[in-house]
Parts: structure tokens; C-alpha cells; sequence
């Protein structure tokens, strides 16, 4: 077991359906410590670093137009195996083939945009949190 720390953005799907909470709820029942919360714009700048490994494929310009739709929520949150077990109960990417109880099964897009509108991001690795988290807080910003 590690302690870790992982990065969630709470895409503009969850914040236009106010489900920020909700999952929010479920990450504090799984037993993981909030360490730093903030809300911010996306710019184009940032998207094209967060996502630079999607940013060739003809699906990038329509999710950072769905990622500019409303501000995101930033949270680094705490925890044993934080980074894959956050993974495991996000579900995978498109929604409609994640498990009911899953988040992204539960909350995210079951219609055309299923791959898209899937409510949070979570780091994949230790070496993404540590970037996404540099990424999205300053020095102080994650107590
Ligand atoms: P994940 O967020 O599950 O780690 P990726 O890093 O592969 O997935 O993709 C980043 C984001 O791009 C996804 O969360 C989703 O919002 C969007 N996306 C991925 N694949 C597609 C696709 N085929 N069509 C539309 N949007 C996609």
C-alpha cells in the first residue's frame, strides 16, 4: 500500500447537473482525504497540456469545447492506492459500458456523448498526479 496523492477535475457535466457533491461523497465514504479544492476556467493552454495525448485525435476539439462549457472543480485528494482505486470507482472512460455503482455508470452520459461527458478525470498514474497536480495547484495549495 502507498499513500498517495491523485488529481479529479469535476468536469462541466457534474457541475451543470450539481453532482459535485454527490461524488464528492462517495470519494470521503471510500476513506479519502480532501487536500486542496479549487474552481477554474480551463484555457486553451491548459487543455492542450492536460490533454496532449489525446490532442491529435478528431474527438479533441469537441472535448475542450465540453471541457469550456462551465468552469471545472480541481481536487487532490489523499489515500492508500488513491490513483487506482479512484480509477476503479470512476468505471471506464465511456459511461455506457461502466457498471451501475460505478460513477461514470451511475452519473455519466448514456446518450451520444457517452465517451465525452463522463463527470471526472482521475490521474492514471503516479507520474500523471504528480504533473496533473503541479498542473492545477501552486506551491501551498495542497495541505
Ligand atoms: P480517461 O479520462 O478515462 O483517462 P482518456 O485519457 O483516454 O480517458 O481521454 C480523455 C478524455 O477525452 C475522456 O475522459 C473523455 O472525456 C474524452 N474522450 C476519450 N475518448 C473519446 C472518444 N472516443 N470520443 C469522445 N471523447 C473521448
Amino acid at each position: 500500500m502507498a499513500l498517495e496523492t491523485t488529481l479529479i477535475l469535476f468536469k462541466p457535466d457534474a457541475v451543470a447537473k450539481s453532482l459535485v457533491g454527490t461524488v464528492l461523497a462517495r470519494f470521503e465514504k471510500a476513506g479519502f482525504k480532501i487536500r486542496g479544492m479549487k474552481m477554474l476556467f480551463l484555457t486553451d493552454e491548459l487543455l492542450a497540456d492536460h490533454y496532449s495525448h489525446i490532442a491529435d485525435k478528431p474527438f479533441f476539439p469537441s472535448v475542450r469545447e465540453f471541457m469550456q462549457e462551465t468552469p471545472v472543480i480541481a481536487l487532490a485528494l489523499e489515500g492508500d492506492d488513491v490513483i487506482a482505486k479512484v480509477r476503479d470507482l470512476l468505471g471506464p472512460t465511456d459511461s455506457k459500458a461502466a457498471a451501475p455503482g460505478t460513477i461514470r455508470g451511475d452519473f455519466g452520459d448514456k446518450e451520444g456523448d457517452a465517451k465525452m461527458r463522463n463527470v471526472c478525470h482521475a490521474s492514471d498514474s503516479t507520474e500523471a498526479a504528480e504533473a496533473e497536480l503541479k498542473r492545477f495547484f501552486k506551491d501551498g495549495e495542497v495541505f
